[in-house]
């Protein structure tokens, strides 16, 4: 027997539902809609060379007002990865969403098809690329660029799609920037405008008045922060790979980068006031980003542009939307970002050839709580002393490789933020997952092999014309694999070993060889069983020879296209084929080395490239 419910409770139930509903589609609206900030203007100030870390939001002790203030009512990418360690390169991603490699902006000099020295300039090197401010002024924005000249001059193309473009003053500060901005906007602010400002306050290369300083003033400084000083510690740190500094010469330095920051503050604060008054605040999206940051010696230099570690590549990154939405997000994102998430929130649809063009994604996921697992790249091309790439997976692995020293590191950044513990000799299963995506996002065979300098302590010129393309970690051994051309060299590495263990190995290897091309019966049983012979040009040559002290001991013979040893036939036949042991006292440890080479190339090749082969120390 059913009971009915009673009227007053039925009248209950859809009033909450009724409540639910509208909670829930209001909740849904904001979390969909409010974003959204159609035919709003864009402001993005470009603060160069700032640190994240010296901002509120990562417990800086010293109080930047403004930008303090500014992220409480923003949404804050604490951890933004730049795409390139200084200026040039990295404004060229943010304004492209394209990898340096790709807008091909990666120094301020290139060499053109007469081989003659040539500006870096966007529309040269890669005419199919569109900036952001070409996108906005296609729909219809007024757009007004004001910047601090240097590595965002127009010469190499930052000034595409600007109806105005100001870039007079050589490292010039935001003090002219804001003043030429106001001006500006105050022309163009009864039409929809994109304003990017830019100034190089923070930058060493920008003197502050000494009047305008806190914490540099201490009389107990040598140092007076003139630009000369600064660019000389630079070159320093450049030429001889690691500068030295007493504890009070890099604390007046950290000091004058503070009261850079401070100074900066204040005009941006200046500029934010502007801002309301003119009350523009409740139609603009307002992007506060920088290019990279500045390093203090933690690596051994002062400046930027010649490392990829954290204390350059971590920028500031906010979005101050017209309503006060705000979140502080975790999850790693990349400069590549900021033009689709901009583009998206003020909702241009972006057209299909410009979608393959947009390496970066919308953050706007990220603003609503989602997570999107976001791997960053980065890469350095620094005045001829630098050629660096960099991969820092979203769960805190990085990965570094110097392509002119040849050599990589690898950081485990959950446990080790500073960069200090290089993993590469312990991890190589991480190097070879890390490579594998380093090599994908930069497009480009990279040279790579060299890093046998930290693996492998074999040393001869032919040696390290090869290039390695896999290692396998075994339990006692580490086995290599490497590729010039169409030869192959197969590297087996066995630790800890003493030389008389050693000596037993290559015994028994060179027993087993021989076992493989003795005369024996088929394993047919009874009359079909037939002794099968391996013809004498077949068979292994034993070669020993003594150079000085060491004794090397190598056979050659076939090999089949499998790089299988023991084979009899011309058919199955492939590689001529070295097989020979090497042992290193000191780091005791015992090589074994394969090497193929095509049948046609000349056989005397695979002893030479064997006997000039050395350990290392
Ligand atoms: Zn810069």
């Amino acid at each position: 027997m059913k009971t009915k419910p009673k009227r007053g409770v039925l009248k209950y139930i859809i009033i909450l539902f009724f409540i639910f509903f509208v909670v829930f589609v209001t909740f849904n609206n904001i979390n969909q809609k409010n974003l959204l900030c159609e035919d709003c203007n864009l402001i993005i100030i470009g603060i160069d060379t700032l640190r994240a870390d010296h901002l509120g939001y990562y417990n800086y002790e010293r109080n930047i007002t403004t930008l303090n203030n500014l992220a409480e009512n923003s949404y804050v990418f604490k951890n933004t990865i730049t795409q390139a360690s200084w200026t040039l390169p990295s404004f060229m991603s943010l304004f492209t969403s394209t990898y340096p490699h790709q807008h091909k902006i990666i120094n301020k000099f290139y060499i053109n098809d007469e081989g003659e020295i040539e500006t870096s300039n966007l529309k040269i090197l890669s005419p199919g690329i569109v900036t952001l401010t070409e996108i906005l002024k296609q729909e219809g924005y007024k757009t007004g660029g004001f910047t601090g000249d240097a590595g965002v001059c127009s010469e190499f193309g930052f000034s595409e799609g600007f109806d105005y473009y100001y870039d007079k003053d050589i490292f010039g500060g935001f003090n002219k920037s804001f003043t030429l901005a106001e001006l500006w906007i105050s022309k163009n602010k009864n039409h929809k405008f994109f304003a990017f400002i830019h100034g190089y306050d923070c930058h060493g290369e920008f003197e502050l008045d000494y009047e305008k300083r806190l914490f540099s003033k201490d009389s107990n400084f040598i140092y007076n922060g003139t630009m000369e000083e600064e660019i000389a510690l630079r070159e320093k740190g450049l030429e001889e790979g690691y500068l030295n500094l007493s504890k009070n010469d890099l604390t007046f330095w950290k000091n004058l980068y503070d009261d850079k920051i401070v100074n900066m503050d204040n005009h941006l604060s200046n500029f934010i006031q502007y801002l309301k008054d003119e009350e523009l605040m409740n139609k603009t999206i307002l992007v506060i980003v920088s290019d990279h940051g500045d390093e203090f010696l933690e690596h051994g230099k002062i400046d930027h542009g010649a490392t990829l570690y954290d204390e350059l590549l971590k920028v500031v990154f906010m979005i101050k939307l017209p309503n006060d939405n705000k979140r502080v997000i975790e999850e790693q994102v990349r400069l590549i970002d900021v033009m689709p998430t901009v583009l998206d929130l003020l909702n241009i649809k972006t057209e299909s050839n410009l979608k393959k063009q947009i390496q970066g994604i919308s953050l706007q996921p990220l603003m609503k709580g989602k997570s999107l697992f976001l791997d960053a790249f980065s890469e350095t091309d620094y005045r001829m002393f630098v050629s660096k790439k960099s991969l820092r997976t979203h769960n805190g692995w990085k990965l570094i490789v110097d392509s002119l020293s040849n050599s990589a590191e690898i950081y485990d950044l959950t446990n080790d933020p500073h960069e200090t513990n290089n993993l590469i000799t312990s991890k190589r299963d991480k190097y070879n997952e890390l490579k594998k995506k380093l090599i994908f996002y930069s497009n480009t065979e990279l040279d790579l092999d060299l890093l046998t300098d930290n693996i492998i302590h074999l040393n001869s010129e032919e040696f390290k014309k090869f290039k390695l393309i896999e290692s396998f970690e075994l339990k006692e051994k580490t086995l290599y694999n490497f590729i010039k051309n169409n030869e192959y060299l197969k590297i087996e590495k066995t630790k800890n070993i003493n030389e008389e263990t050693a000596k037993k190995l290559i015994n028994n290897d060179i027993i087993q060889i021989k076992a493989l091309f003795s005369s024996s019966l088929s394993p047919y049983p009874g009359e079909i069983s037939n002794e099968i012979e391996c013809a004498d040009e077949f068979k292994p040559i034993l070669f020993k020879t003594e150079i000085g002290d060491d004794e090397l001991q190598y056979l050659t013979t076939y090999s089949n296209d499998r790089f299988g040893i023991g084979v009899c036939s011309k058919d199955l036949i492939k590689f001529r084929y070295l097989i020979g042991w090497i042992y290193c006292p000191k780091m005791r440890e015992l090589y074994k080395i394969r090497y193929f080479i095509p049948l046609e190339e000349n056989y005397e090749k695979l002893k030479e490239f064997f006997i000039n082969i050395r350990c290392d120390n």
